[in-house]
């Protein structure tokens, strides 16, 4: 067997030129008076900037740690959909979409895109739909990132088995584009963003799909739950007596054709647990980097998010990992797989 490519599913552009920052500081200032600028013109950012701001971050620590491939999407604490109205998202969201675009374009090899949705608190999700098809289908990304709650820890939209999140999921499904199920900064004071809002949203994406019959409706359609998928495989006891109360079937019929995890956990034991809890086929190897957590662990001298060196330290087999690094990304996100394949991988 080939050595694998390894494809990290998760990374977001938080090394972004700072005048992207500033060019929402500017929009977020003006929210009330829009004609004040700033022009979607007024943000430039050249091509070495970019260049740079990978070259130095995340390229470097992907040949250092042994990644081949990143899924790139915006950065996901920026994304802020409670901030402003559908037009502020919408604006914001092609920003950065064109930026994962540009790095995709100057670093073919080893950057693909996954979109940001301009959703905003209340809007219809139809309003979503053009920005995933720009990215899918001009930029060439694989994925999307869906937040189930664009209000930012207040949870005021409907779970994600609404028929009002349909529209979506129907046009995911045209694409062949899978859902990264990934929230956004809280603004809700007791949730803290990556310690717990993030973890949170990853447990209860998993039970609103539980308690229904979404994947009966959309057999094809995928879900990519992030951060080893929060509380979920520790759980995972609970979750399969639950659905048994529920007269739901088995989880692995119920669920586990349509809902997938990452490996951002950042220590041996979550990792071990993870594979051994988690048919192997439904996990993927990502690091979230650089991230959350970007220290160094003093019990290993390790940095946390060198995910890397769980799964070869994991009890698994070769055949296992290879599924892991390369097998289950190419499954689940079926573009990616026809980039790859078209480059001879
Ligand atoms: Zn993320």
């Amino acid at each position: 067997m080939r050595e694998s490519l390894i494809i990290d599913c998760h990374g977001h552009y938080t090394t972004a030129p700072k005048a992207l920052e500033d060019w929402r500081k500017r929009q977020i200032a003006n929210l009330k008076t829009p004609e004040l600028g700033p022009k979607v013109a007024e943000l430039k950012i050249s091509d070495d900037e970019l260049r740079d701001s990978i070259e130095t971050n995340q390229l470097r620590l992907m040949k250092e740690r042994g990644a081949d491939l990143t899924i790139f999407s915006p950065r996901a604490s920026f994304m802020a959909h409670h901030i402003g109205d559908l037009n502020t998202s919408q604006t914001w969201a092609a920003l950065c979409n064109e930026l994962c675009y540009r790095v995709s374009q100057l670093f073919p090899d080893h950057f693909i895109g996954a979109a940001m949705l301009p959703q905003s608190p209340g809007a219809d999700i139809r309003t979503s739909i053009a920005e995933m098809e720009k990215c899918v289908k001009e930029y060439g990304f694989v994925g999307i990132n869906l937040n189930p709650d664009p209000s930012g820890g207040h949870w005021t939209s409907p779970p994600l088995s609404d028929r009002s999140w349909y529209p979506l999921y129907e046009k995911m499904v045209e694409l062949d584009v899978p859902a990264m199920i990934h929230v956004s900064t809280s603004c809700n004071a007791c949730f803290h963003t990556t310690g717990s809002h993030y973890l949170n949203a990853d447990t209860t994406a998993f039970m609103q799909c539980l308690t229904s019959d979404l994947f009966t409706d959309f057999p094809t359609l995928k879900f990519l739950i992030p951060h080893g998928g929060g509380a979920v495989p520790y759980h995972w006891g609970r979750f399969r007596g639950l659905a048994q109360e529920l007269k739901k079937p088995l989880l692995k019929d119920h669920l586990l054709n349509n809902i997938f995890f990452d490996t951002c956990v950042y220590h041996q034991p979550g990792i071990d647990l993870l594979t051994r809890v988690i048919p192997v086929e439904n996990v993927l190897f990502a690091s979230e980097m650089i991230g959350a957590v970007r220290g160094i662990d003093p019990e290993t001298g390790h940095y946390y998010d060198d995910t890397k060196r769980y799964i070869e330290a994991a009890n698994l087999s070769a055949a296992e990992r290879h599924q892991i690094y390369e097998g289950n990304a190419r499954r689940v996100f079926p573009r990616l797989d026809a980039a790859l394949t078209q480059k001879g991988l």
